[in-house]
């Protein structure tokens, strides 16, 4: 058994779902083919969201209508108007136009997950009727009806013992089932989403529970690089990977997968693949617990848009456990993850995402503490540097902290175009 994970861009459009129903039916043994929403329909239903939410019924009315308008068009190009799957995309489309006829409740992420559920259900739908139209039969599987999460909506913990019971038996006894990706429900079968970008932790935790012999995860690039080749002209193309490196590299805010994806495949030995969906006879970057971690060049991997917060206690004591640990709660509550952290006796420093949720979290901060912070900043992580790297990516940046380690050196710098000698 094999997984395929296929994100936006690949079922895009009519076009998108030839090529991947083409790489699918050249697959042979038992595949499980996980889907994203496509091209940009979940940005487009996080705007119905908020105006469902907020009353605006005139929009809601008129991003159905264009969501309706590209799945149905795309459907029709490959399958005709008449074919077992517009009908079943119409069912979808008035259940979706249903729930934004009604009252909303209280709770925006509640609603949020019972909206935005509708781009991998409608792709899903899309990708399976077109294989079994040319020929390839599969199964459509309602992935919520197996993977189980708690309440925690828009960024559900996986329930791994229940998931374990439900998903063989959703996906045994069929060559290939087509489900969707970044979705699952609660107990009580309330739709609940991973946090934007989940469907490759969903390829992941199916693969985990199935014992997979491989998951794939199919892209618009080649694999994975050193650096992101946008930014960096020196990023090299890396063959193989150990999961740890893996981990670091996502961690760290390499997108090229969900950060959460390797640790279960990592757990059972799964090797995870990640190959071009352009270029589907490439063989792509293979990560598994195979350590190639001497050879690799220096990784560079930036995160943009970076606060740079500076607390000292009022009361003018030290920085000890106990203030140590009241801030990490306080972090903790308003759920912000720190990406560095630096502590001196009078002065502790956390550099985290810019987040809508900054201006609550300092005024909490700023009861105990006298704070201040610095906005539209970088981070940049270098692991396996050398000086001449180093010496490149720092060249006339204004760096506000640093920490170097003997694998990783990490710069908190102000943003600026970045502009390399190139080697
Ligand atoms: N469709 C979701 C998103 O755009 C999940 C995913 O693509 O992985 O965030
Ligand atoms: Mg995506």
């Amino acid at each position: 058994m094999k997984i395929y994970k296929f994100g936006g861009a690949s079922v895009r459009d009519a076009a998108g779902v030839r090529n991947v129903s083409d790489i699918v039916t050249a697959a042979d043994g038992r595949l499980v083919v996980v889907v994203s929403a496509m091209g940009k329909t979940t940005n487009a239903l996080e705007t119905l969201v908020d105006a469902f939410f907020y009353g605006r019924h005139d929009e809601c009315a008129g991003i159905i209508a264009a969501l309706s308008d590209s799945h149905l068009r795309a459907a029709d190009e490959l399958m005709g108007a008449d074919s077992p799957c517009h009908a079943a995309l119409r069912s979808l489309l008035a259940k979706l136009a249903e729930k934004v006829a009604g009252q909303p409740s209280l709770n925006y992420d509640f609603e949020y997950d019972q909206i935005i559920c509708y781009g991998e259900l409608l792709s899903s739908v899309i990708v399976s009727h077109y294989l079994n139209s040319i020929g390839r039969p599969a199964r459509w599987v309602d992935i919520r009806t197996a993977l189980k999460t708690d309440d925690n909506y828009r960024d559900a913990r996986i329930d791994w013992q229940l998931s374990a019971t439900f998903v063989p038996d959703a996906f045994a006894g069929a060559d290939v089932c087509v489900t969707q990706g970044f979705i699952g429900s609660t107990i009580n079968n309330l739709t609940t989403t991973l946090g934007r970008e989940g469907s490759d932790y969903s390829a992941a935790i199916i693969g985990h529970i199935l014992d997979a012999e491989s998951v794939t995860i199919w892209k618009d690039v080649p694999g994975v690089m050193s650096s992101d080749p946008r930014w960096y002209p020196d990023a090299q193309f890396l063959p193989r990977l150990s999961y740890w490196e893996a981990i670091e590299m996502t961690y760290f805010g390499a997108n090229v997968i969900h950060p959460k994806t390797l640790k279960p495949l990592q757990n059972k030995n799964i090797p995870l693949r990640v190959r071009s969906f352009v270029n589907p006879g490439a063989e792509g970057t293979v990560i598994s617990s195979f350590d190639n971690s001497d050879s690799l060049p220096p990784m560079l991997i930036l995160r943009r848009n970076q606060i740079f917060i500076s607390m000292s206690p009022k009361d003018f004591s030290f920085i000890m456990e106990d203030n140590l640990s009241q801030i990490f709660s306080i972090f903790s509550r308003h759920k912000v993850k720190i990406n560095l952290l630096q502590n001196s006796a009078l002065n502790f420093s956390v550099c985290i995402d810019n987040t809508p949720k900054l201006p609550a979290l300092l005024d909490e901060l700023g009861r105990s503490y006298n704070t201040r912070y610095n906005d539209d900043l970088e981070l940049l992580n270098i692991r396996h540097y050398d000086a001449a790297t180093l010496a490149s990516v720092i060249s006339g940046k204004t760096i506000i902290d640093s920490q170097v380690t003997r694998k990783t050196a990490r710069y908190v710098v102000k943003a600026s175009p970045w502009n390399f000698r190139q080697s």
